[in-house]
């Protein structure tokens, strides 16, 4: 079959493999839509760790077609893969912190991912989609680590809730905090981006920290920050109230330094959090999309055959694109 793989950091290709065969536990899955991540280019140039050759893709949907012994779920169910395999053992484990634990085993990242044909996962990690659109179900995962970010903020209805950064994360905040009630405020400087964040709920749409100090002069309850860049980081207290809240959820590279001012935010008492992946968020994020609480067509930017995959992650993304999916059943 064939399976795009990173074969060291800054070589990524697609390459003929033997298919998996399913271990005790696990499913085999045919994959009908995976998504390409920021996550898959910081490991493409290193600046995410993993270990190399692996197949990428932690973001993905699709149908068991085979299990290995002791599993109960059907052949032709359609899942989408929670990708953490958290080892429940550890001191954060038994804490039940599991998306902090100290040997968690990422699909996509520490072992084979979803840009392929097949791929096994434990059936634990397989959450069933039933009748979504397999690209839909593709989002399960990115909504469910910004439903843990969103958790954390606890946005309550008539808050100003800002969120910076107009990627897949940012637009799903911005309707997660808009169904909490919020009054919802995007800044990006992509102009697409902006007009996609109205059309989705938010009620502005702001470029720069100037405009969102106009429409926010008091600063907002909630800071989302959805960016990931060093810029946005330092800009999230100065746009944030007196007593509010910040909630990470942005990847910078490992390694990169920021610039905060801990008495600002000591003497407005800013509580400045991050978050990390989706610690049991995955089942409510995929009854959300099967709900239609949360719309995610609008996300897609293309979608493209497992053969392009490999371009589509060493490129940086195209101004304004949103998602990417990978169909491996396109030719
Ligand atoms: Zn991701
Ligand atoms: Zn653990």
């Amino acid at each position: 079959m064939r399976a795009v793989r990173l074969l060291a950091v800054g070589d990524i290709r697609a390459v003929e493999v033997d298919a998996p065969l399913p271990g005790p536990g696990e499913v085999l899955v045919r994959v009908l839509a995976a998504g390409i991540c920021g996550t898959d280019r910081h490991l493409y140039k290193g600046e995410f760790p993993c270990a190399p050759p692996v197949t990428l893709s932690h973001e993905f949907a699709g149908v068991v077609i085979a299990r290995g012994e002791g599993v109960s779920l059907a052949v032709g169910t359609r899942i989408a893969c929670d990708p953490n395999i958290a080892c429940g053992q550890c001191d954060q484990c038994l804490r039940g912190r599991v998306n902090l634990c100290a040997r968690n085993i990422a699909i996509g990242i520490h072992r084979d991912g979803g840009f392929a044909e097949c791929v096994t996962i434990p059936a634990h990690r397989a959450v069933e989609t039933g009748g979504l659109h397999p690209h839909h179900a593709a989002f399960a995962e990115p909504l469910a680590c910004t439903l843990h970010g969103v958790d954390l903020g606890q946005p309550i209805p008539g808050e100003r809730v800002l969120v910076i950064g107009g990627g897949v994360i940012g637009l799903l905040a911005v309707q997660l905090a808009r169904n909490a009630g919020a009054e919802v405020t995007l800044l990006t400087r992509h102009p697409a981006k902006r007009e996609l964040a109205l059309s989705l709920g938010a009620m502005q749409a702001v470029a720069t920290e100037a405009e969102a100090r106009d429409v926010l002069p008091n600063g907002a309850d909630l800071v989302l920050e959805c960016a990931g860049v060093a810029d946005t980081v330092e800009m999230a207290p100065r746009l944030t109230r007196t007593g509010g809240r910040i909630v990470v959820l942005g990847v910078l590279p490992k390694g990169q330094k920021v610039q905060i001012e801990p008495f600002d935010l000591l003497f407005r008492e800013i509580h400045l959090l991050h978050s990390f992946i989706n610690p049991f968020t995955q089942s409510r994020a995929t009854r959300m999309l099967s709900l239609k609480q949360i719309e995610v067509a609008p996300l897609i930017s293309r979608v493209i055959p497992l053969a392009e995959a490999a371009r589509a992650i060493a490129e940086p993304a195209a101004p304004g694109e949103v998602k990417v999916l990978v169909d491996p059943g396109l030719a």
